[in-house]
């Protein structure tokens, strides 16, 4: 007998398993698919173990007869397509008739199933590929699909599976991927009894982002204004720029409905915010392309997600114009007409570069179409427009965080942006160490002279003054105790608040906090599941004395979401680059006026320091400008 022999077919199954279902992850794909195919608008799932246990997905679509619910589990058996050439119309999501036969052959399934029409349903049970039991049910109309022990006889691609907790996370994704898909259909997923995702199916897309992405989110999300007269456009909702996340993980692409990945549509969309946006920031969006089916080549794999556009310059320029526009449109603060000059100072003196900004939106100021009702959502809540001009300014001013440990932080390159107009006289931004020595001393006896722009202090000693920005200064300080604090002890204090504070979360996040529970921890947070999609935040990282809590653990998350748990985790750069952040949003602002004890203390504390000189972004805390400068410009001497 020759080498070569054909393999029974229960192997060679198994072996074709792995190519359409790699994971639990992908088996709820297919199952929800077959669903959607087969009209259903509620689904419901519930999840063990990752998945691994066992996944049920019940629908209230047409169901099958008793000879459609043996024949689903045939290979290349389908009710979708009847020929080749019906695939250039296909409408449905699946048409290879393979995803229940490969699934079937690699776990224990049990199919329940009845068409409306029937009185009674049709129940099969397959493990391994075998028949098992085959008879009637009574059952709601509909199908039920239930799929345990996945991999059990393949032990090889069991081992391959990950932590519970990553394959929920990823089926989490999946799931959340087709509730933003279908805003029409209902989407309930239970993981392990809980509820993770609810969605109401209500044919509102924000609906179904309010459940996938939490109402901060959601309230932040404007829509994308129509395009006109053209074959290719978008749909769907942008963040405003203040809501911009540290990750991609908020962007969802979609063409013509189906979830793709796209670095053509992620350029697109980050270049549409150009010029509002910082640098390490990313947009959230549910993006939804639409394009005659014969412009784009949706299946270059059945399992990767990709796409090819035949005219991808013009679907490029589609997106980048339509998120322009209507980002444009829900920037464009309201109160344009009378510009508070507050808040213009504010956005002026803090970082000059960005004034344009707040003041008329640099984004193709060319068009400026009439704020027009949203087409996608009836009656549109105008708080969804709402721009929080002064917390944008804020944003906006401060620079990118993408250095990596304290040592790196910039040193003075920021220095000259945020320096004010040069005068005629040479001002020390960033003293050389022999003038250090003496600039410390002038501020350990100087005289406190007052406040500049409620900004910045005024201190007086000798032939020299002294001008602090207090919110550098403070924001220095905090940072630096900070760190000496976790340098001592491994782990960032904790505080506990009076009050927990409530936080939305994602279902991601949610599994995120369950697993690195001890890091969250280690960075001096405390938090307590509350409900679905809710934690309480009970402590906070110590010495963050006006640090907003659900604000500082968003932070952390989307920095471990953007830079890998694993990789950060033994690290220590997220734990300064943490500090650092959570210092600057606890410091004092400009434009807080501080007493006059509050000036003494932060002097105190400004000195204790080695260096006080930069703030943790680099910007200078201290310029001393000598009287001979002033004296110069007023012409006493010479
Ligand atoms: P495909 O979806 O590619 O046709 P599948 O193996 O996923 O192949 O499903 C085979 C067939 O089983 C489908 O064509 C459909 O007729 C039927 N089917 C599967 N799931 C359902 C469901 N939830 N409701 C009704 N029919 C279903
Ligand atoms: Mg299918």
């Amino acid at each position: 007998m020759g080498n070569i022999q054909v393999l029974d077919l229960q192997t060679a199954q198994s072996i074709a398993a792995g190519e359409v279902v790699e994971r639990p992850a992908s088996v709820i794909k297919e199952l929800c698919e077959n669903s959607l195919d087969a009209g259903a608008d509620r689904l419901s799932l519930y999840i063990e173990q990752g998945g691994k246990k066992s996944i049920r997905v019940t629908d209230n679509g047409s169901g099958m007869s008793a000879e459609d619910a043996i024949m689903a589990f045939e290979e290349h058996a389908t009710s979708k397509i009847r020929q080749i050439t019906d695939l250039d119309e296909l409408i449905t999501l699946g048409f290879r008739g393979e995803a229940l036969p490969t699934i079937a052959a690699v776990a224990k399934v049990t199919l329940q199933t009845r068409r409306p029409e029937d009185a009674v349903g049709t129940r099969v049970v397959i493990e391994g590929g075998k028949l098992i039991e085959r008879g009637e049910v009574h059952c709601n109309a509909g199908t039920t699909l239930e799929v345990r022990d996945l991999f059990y006889n393949t032990p090889a691609r069991f081992k391959f599976l990950k932590k519970d907790q990553t394959e929920a996370q990823r089926i989490t994704e999946v799931v959340q991927e087709i509730a933003l898909a279908r805003p029409d259909v209902s989407l309930f997923l239970e993981y392990e009894g809980k509820e993770v995702l609810h969605t109401p199916g209500d044919n509102q897309l924000l609906s179904a982002i309010y459940a996938v992405f939490g109402q901060q989110l959601a309230k932040a999300m404007v829509p994308l204004l129509p395009r006109q007269d053209s074959m290719v456009h978008a749909t769907g909702y942008l963040c405003l720029p203040e809501e911009a996340r540290k990750s991609r993980n908020w962007q969802m692409f979609y063409v013509n409905g189906r979830p793709i990945k796209s670095p053509l549509l992620t350029r697109a969309l980050e270049d549409g915010y150009k010029s509002t946006m910082m640098t390490g920031r990313f947009p959230a969006a549910v993006l939804q392309l639409w394009l005659p089916m014969n412009l784009v080549d949706v299946n270059v794999h059945p399992r990767k997600l990709e796409v090819r556009f035949w005219n991808e310059s013009e679907v490029y320029r589609a997106v980048y114009e339509q998120v322009q526009n209507s980002l444009f449109t829900a920037l464009r603060p309201p109160e344009l007409s009378s510009p508070d000059p507050e808040q213009t100072a504010l956005t002026a003196d803090d970082n000059p570069s960005s004034s344009t900004v707040s003041a008329e939106p640099s984004l193709s100021a060319k068009s400026s179409p009439e704020k027009t009702p949203s087409p996608f959502t009836q009656a549109p809540d105008k708080s969804y427009l709402r721009f929080d001009l002064d917390g944008y300014a804020a944003r906006m001013a401060e620079p990118a965080r993408n250095y990596k440990t304290a040592d790196e932080f910039p040193a003075a390159e920021k220095a000259s942006e945020t320096a004010p107009v040069q005068l005629s006289f040479t001002s020390e931004e960033a003293p050389a160490a022999d003038d250090r020595e003496a600039t410390l001393q002038s501020l350990r006896r100087a005289r406190f002279a007052g406040e500049l722009f409620r900004t910045y202090l005024l201190f007086e000693d000798g032939d020299r003054i002294l001008l602090i920005d207090q919110h550098a200064a403070h924001e220095k300080v905090l940072f630096e105790e900070a760190v000496q604090d976790y340098q001592k002890n491994q782990r960032i204090r904790s505080q506990m608040l009076l009050e927990p504070v409530r936080m939305e979360i994602s279902p991601s996040d949610e599994f995120f906090i369950e697993e690195h529970r001890d890091f969250l921890e280690a960075c001096g947070f405390q938090v307590d599941f509350f409900g679905p999609a809710v934690v309480l935040v009970r402590a906070v990282p110590i010495g963050r004395e006006v640090l907003d809590p659900a604000k500082a653990l968003r932070y952390l998350l989307d920095d471990a979401a953007a830079n890998g748990i694993e990789q950060v985790k033994g690290e220590t750069d997220l734990i300064y680059h943490m500090l650092a952040t959570s210092s600057c949003k606890s410091a004092v602002k400009a434009h807080d006026r501080l007493q006059a004890l509050e000036v003494e203390a932060l002097r105190e504390r400004l000195l204790e320091l080695d260096n006080p000189f930069h703030c943790p972004h680099g910007r200078p805390v201290i310029v001393s400008i000598r009287r001979y400068d002033l004296e110069k410009m007023f012409k006493r001497i010479v």
